[in-house]
C-alpha cells in the first residue's frame, strides 16, 4: 500500500462523516438569503461563511473531534453535489456562458445553475437517496467538458485554518467520481442508450487534479463520497467501475498526495464494499446502522480484505446519522470489538454524514423528559462515536459511567421504545389500530365515483382542466410575525384566530379575483406541513431548533414521533383540528374549497420516528388520525379533500428487493386514511417529483381520484409513461416550477399544458404549479397564477374546438 498521507497521519480513531452546515441558528440561510435578495455582496457573503466554519471547527474540536484529519470539511454553501459540478467543471451546455474561458464556474455562477436566471431554468432537483435532502442533478452529456476547478473546496480548507498545519485537522469531503456520475442524467441532446458513467474514464483525472491540488493546502485525507454503492444501479459492470476507478485514483497519486477514504453511507454496499476495500486505497467507510434493524454485522465476504496486513482501515458507521435516537453504546461496542478482534483496523464513525439531524439537544428545552432521555443530536452523536473509539481503545472500564448511564436509562437505550406506563403507550389507539381489516382501506370502484363526482363537479361549475393550487399561499411576514408573537403570548388565541382568518379571506379573495376554480384556504395557520400535525397529534413533539437543511437555504425542523398517535382531544377519535379553517374559507365562496390534509408516509418521512415497531405500524395509526380528519372534513360538506404524499418515492427503499413490502404499507396506510369517505367525495393527492417509473403502480394504487405532481422542470415528461401504464384518473402535471422565483410565461404554461392535452384527456386534466406556494413571494404569485388560469382557459378553449384530437388512454 502507497503511504500517502497516511504514514504522517493514520486515519483518526473517531470521526463523522459530516456535520450539519446551516448552523446552531441557521446562520448559512440568513447569510445566503441576504446575498440572494441583494441585501449583501460576494465578500460579506464570504466572510459570514467563513466565521460560522470556523465556528464550527472550533464547536468540533472542543467536542473532541481532535485528532489529524478528524473533521470532516463538509463545507458545502448550497449542496454537495453542485460543489462536484463546479470542483469538475461539468457545465452543462446551457450555463456555458457563466463559465470563464478555462470552462470554470465561480461561486455566484454557481448559484444561478441552483436557482436559475430569468434567462434559464436551474438544474433539476431531486432527493439524496432515501432522505428529504434534495441534491442538484448534475446534466452530462457525451461532451459536456471537465476540468478540476478545486477554488471552492480548497477555500472550504482554508476557511477552517490558515496554516497547512491546521489544515491537517480537516479531511475535504467530495463526492467521488462513480456516484457524480451515477447521480447525473444525460443532457437532452445526448443519443439514446448513453449512460453518465461512460463518461469515467474523462473524469477520473480531474478527481486525480483535485486530489493533489487539496493535498497541497495541507490535509493528510480526503474523502470520496460513494453513497449510490449502496442502492441498487442498473449497470452490470458496476463493480469493475469501482474497481478502476478507485484502482486508478490510488495509484495517481504522487508520494505527497492525500491519503483516501472511501465512504458508503445509506446501506450496505455489498459485494462492492470488498471491491472498494481491495483498490490501494487507504481507508473505506462501512454503514452498519442504516435501516433500521439495529446494528448490520458484515459478512465474511466483506470483512475478508480488511483482515490483510495490508488492508485499509475500516472506518465503522455504528452511529446513526441518520436518527435522533441514542446510540446503543454497549451493542455498538460489542461490534466494534468482534471486528477488531477479527484483525480489521477499525475506526468509529458515523453511518452517514449528521447532515440530517439538528444540531444540539442542549437547545431544546420544551422535550418531555422521557422523551428527551432517548435522544441524541449531531454534537451528541459526535460525542458517542469518541466515547465508543475511547472504548475500543481503553477497554470497557474507561467507559464504564458511560455505559452504566446508558443501561440505567429509563427505556431501552437507543430506542423509543415506550415501556408500560409510559406517557407513549395508548392502549385505545393500539387495539383500534389492531382491528382494522381490508373493508376499511376499500372504496367504491374508480369509474363509479368518477362518473358521481364529475356530476357534482359540473354542477358546481368545475369544466376540463380546472384550476387548483397544492394548498399553500405565501406565508407573508405578518402571518410569521402574528404566530411568533401567539407563541410568546403576546397574541391572545383568540386574537391570533382572527389574524388567520383575514388572512384567509384574503387569499379566497384573491383567488376568485385569478379566476382560480378549486379554491385552497392557504394553509396560513400552519408553520409546516408535518410540524402542523405532529403539533394536533398524542405522541409527538416538536423541536426549537431542531433544524435540518432540506435543499439551499431551506430547512424544516422534523417533529419527534416517540409514541402512539391520535388526535390530540377527548377520547381516541380526538377532535378535528383543520375543519375549522376550511369550512371558514368556504363560507367567504361559493367556488368549492379543497380540505388540506398530510398523509401519514409524509408524517413519517419527514419526522424522527419511533423504532421500536415497524413503521406499518406507526403509520396506520397515523393514517387512523387523518381518517378521522378526513371524515369530519366530508360531514362538514366539504367535497374535495387532498392527503399530500410528497415523500411517498422518498422513503422507497435503496433495495429493490425492499420495494414491495415498502409500497405495500405504504398505499394502505394512505388507503385507510382515504377510504372512510363518500363515493362523491374527491380524494386528491400530491406527490412531489416527477420520476415516477418504480412508483406508477402504487401511485394507482393509492386509489385517489387526482393526483397532483411536479413536471415543470422535466417538462411534462412523465405523462407519456403514465398514459401507457392505463393510469386512468385526474392528474394534474405541475406547469410552475415553484422552487425559483421566475414567473413562466403564459406561452410556456400553454406550451405546457398543450403538451399534457396531447397524453390526458381534457376532462381528466388539471392545470396546478409544481408545488404548494408557501415559500414565493406575492408578486410572483399573482403574476405566475394569472398566467395559469389564462393558459388553462386557452386549452380548454381548444379542446372544445377538436374534442377528437385528444389521444384517449386505453
Ligand atoms: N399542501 C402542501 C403545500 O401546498 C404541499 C407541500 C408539498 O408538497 N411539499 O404547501
Ligand atoms: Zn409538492
Amino acid at each position: 500500500m502507497s503511504t500517502h498521507g497516511a504514514a504522517a497521519c493514520p486515519f483518526p480513531a473517531a470521526t463523522v462523516l459530516g456535520y450539519p452546515r446551516i448552523g446552531p441558528r441557521r446562520e448559512l440561510k440568513r447569510a445566503l438569503e441576504r446575498r440572494w435578495s441583494g441585501n449583501a455582496d460576494a465578500a460579506d457573503l464570504a466572510s459570514e461563511v467563513t466565521a460560522l466554519r470556523v465556528r464550527t471547527v472550533a464547536r468540533l474540536r472542543e467536542l473532541g473531534l481532535t485528532g489529524c484529519s478528524a473533521i470532516p470539511a463538509s463545507f458545502a454553501l448550497y449542496d454537495q453535489v453542485l460543489d462536484a459540478i463546479v470542483a469538475t467543471g461539468a457545465v452543462p451546455a446551457r450555463f456555458h456562458d457563466l463559465a470563464d474561458e478555462h470552462g470554470r464556474l465561480d461561486r455566484e455562477a454557481s448559484f444561478v445553475l441552483a436557482r436559475g436566471d430569468a434567462a434559464r431554468g436551474p438544474l433539476e432537483m431531486t432527493k439524496w437517496f432515501d432522505t428529504n435532502y434534495h441534491y442538484l442533478v448534475p446534466e452530462i452529456g457525451p461532451e459536456t467538458p471537465f476540468a478540476a476547478n478545486p477554488e471552492e473546496l480548497k477555500g472550504q480548507v482554508y476557511a477552517g485554518t490558515y496554516s497547512p498545519a491546521d489544515a491537517a485537522a480537516l479531511r475535504p469531503a467530495v463526492v467521488g467520481p462513480v456516484t457524480f456520475l451515477l447521480l447525473a442524467k444525460p443532457e437532452d441532446s445526448a443519443p439514446a442508450g448513453y449512460d453518465p458513467l461512460d463518461r469515467l474514464e474523462d473524469l477520473l483525472p480531474v478527481y486525480s487534479e483535485l486530489i493533489a491540488a487539496l493535498g497541497c493546502t495541507g490535509v493528510r485525507w480526503v474523502q470520496l463520497e460513494e453513497p449510490a454503492l449502496a442502492a441498487d444501479q442498473d449497470r452490470e459492470d458496476l463493480p469493475e467501475l469501482v474497481e478502476r476507478a478507485y484502482r486508478v485514483l490510488s495509484e495517481a497519486r504522487a508520494a505527497e498526495d492525500p491519503a483516501l477514504l472511501v465512504t458508503t453511507a445509506y446501506g450496505d454496499a455489498r459485494e462492492l464494499l470488498p471491491v472498494l476495500a481491495r483498490t490501494g486505497v487507504e481507508a473505506v467507510h462501512a454503514d452498519l446502522a442504516s435501516g433500521r434493524r439495529g446494528l448490520r454485522r458484515l459478512t465474511a465476504e466483506q470483512l475478508e480484505p480488511f483482515l490483510a496486513p495490508q488492508a485499509p482501515a475500516l472506518v465503522a458507521g455504528v452511529v446513526d446519522g441518520r436518527n435522533v435516537w441514542r446510540t446503543d453504546l454497549p451493542g455498538a461496542l460489542d461490534l466494534l470489538e468482534e471486528l477488531t478482534e477479527a484483525g480489521a483496523r477499525v475506526r468509529v464513525g458515523t453511518s452517514t454524514s449528521l447532515l440530517h439531524v439538528p444540531h444540539d439537544l442542549e437547545a431544546e428545552t420544551a422535550l418531555p423528559g422521557h422523551a428527551r432521555n432517548r435522544l441524541a443530536f449531531a454534537d451528541q452523536k459526535v460525542q458517542e462515536v469518541l466515547i465508543l473509539a475511547r472504548g475500543l481503545a481503553e477497554g470497557r472500564e474507561a467507559i464504564a459511567e458511560e455505559l452504566a448511564a446508558a443501561e440505567a436509562s429509563p427505556t431501552e437505550p437507543g430506542r423509543s421504545t415506550p415501556d408500560a406506563g409510559d406517557p407513549g403507550l395508548d392502549a385505545a389507539v393500539r387495539s383500534r389500530a389492531a382491528a382494522v381489516g381490508p373493508q376499511d382501506r376499500r372504496r367504491e370502484p374508480g369509474q363509479v365515483r368518477r362518473d358521481i363526482q364529475r356530476e357534482r363537479g359540473a354542477a358546481a361549475g368545475l369544466g376540463p382542466v380546472p384550476t387548483t393550487t397544492i394548498g399553500s399561499f405565501p406565508q407573508t411576514p405578518e402571518i410569521r410575525r402574528a404566530r411568533a408573537e401567539h407563541r410568546a403570548g403576546r397574541l391572545s388565541e383568540e386574537g391570533y384566530r382572527d389574524r388567520l382568518r383575514e388572512e384567509i379571506a384574503r387569499v379566497i379573495r384573491l383567488q376568485e379575483e385569478l379566476g382560480l376554480d378549486v379554491l385552497v384556504h392557504g394553509e396560513a395557520e400552519r408553520n409546516d406541513m408535518v410540524q402542523y400535525f405532529a403539533e394536533h397529534f398524542e405522541g409527538f413533539s416538536a423541536t426549537e431548533h431542531g433544524w435540518v437543511q432540506s435543499y439551499g437555504s431551506r430547512c424544516t425542523r422534523p417533529s419527534i414521533l416517540w409514541g402512539d398517535v391520535s388526535r390530540k382531544g377527548e377520547g381516541v377519535r380526538g377532535e378535528a383540528f383543520t375543519v375549522p379553517w376550511i369550512t371558514w374559507a368556504q363560507s367567504l365562496t361559493e367556488r368549492p374549497v379543497k380540505g388540506m390534509l398530510t398523509g401519514p408516509v409524509t408524517i413519517l418521512a419527514w419526522s424522527f420516528v419511533r423504532e421500536d415497531q415497524p413503521l406499518a405500524v406507526t403509520a396506520d395509526q397515523v393514517a387512523l388520525a387523518l381518517r378521522d380528519e378526513v371524515r369530519d372534513l366530508e360531514d362538514a360538506g366539504i367535497g374535495i379533500v387532498q392527503v399530500d404524499e410528497p415523500a411517498l418515492r422518498e422513503l422507497l427503499p435503496l433495495r429493490r428487493e425492499d420495494h414491495a413490502a415498502y409500497l405495500e404499507w405504504a398505499v394502505q396506510a394512505f388507503r385507510l386514511a382515504t377510504s372512510g369517505v363518500r363515493a362523491e367525495t374527491q380524494i386528491h393527492t400530491h406527490l412531489c417529483y416527477s420520476e415516477f417509473g418504480e412508483v406508477l403502480a402504487a401511485i394507482d394504487a393509492l386509489d385517489a381520484d387526482v393526483t397532483s405532481v411536479e413536471a415543470a422542470r422535466s417538462r411534462m415528461e412523465l405523462l407519456a409513461p403514465l398514459a401507457e401504464s392505463g393510469f386512468d384518473r385526474g392528474i394534474g402535471p405541475g406547469v410552475w416550477d415553484i422552487h425559483s422565483p421566475r414567473v413562466p410565461a403564459e406561452e410556456e404554461i400553454r406550451d405546457l399544458l398543450q403538451a399534457a392535452a396531447r397524453v390526458v384527456p381534457a376532462d381528466r386534466l388539471w392545470a396546478n404549479p409544481d408545488c404548494g406556494l408557501k415559500t414565493r413571494g406575492y408578486p410572483e404569485t399573482e403574476a405566475a397564477l394569472r398566467h395559469l388560469v389564462a393558459a388553462a382557459a386557452a386549452v380548454r378553449r381548444e379542446a372544445a374546438a377538436r374534442p377528437e384530437e385528444a389521444v384517449p388512454v386505453a
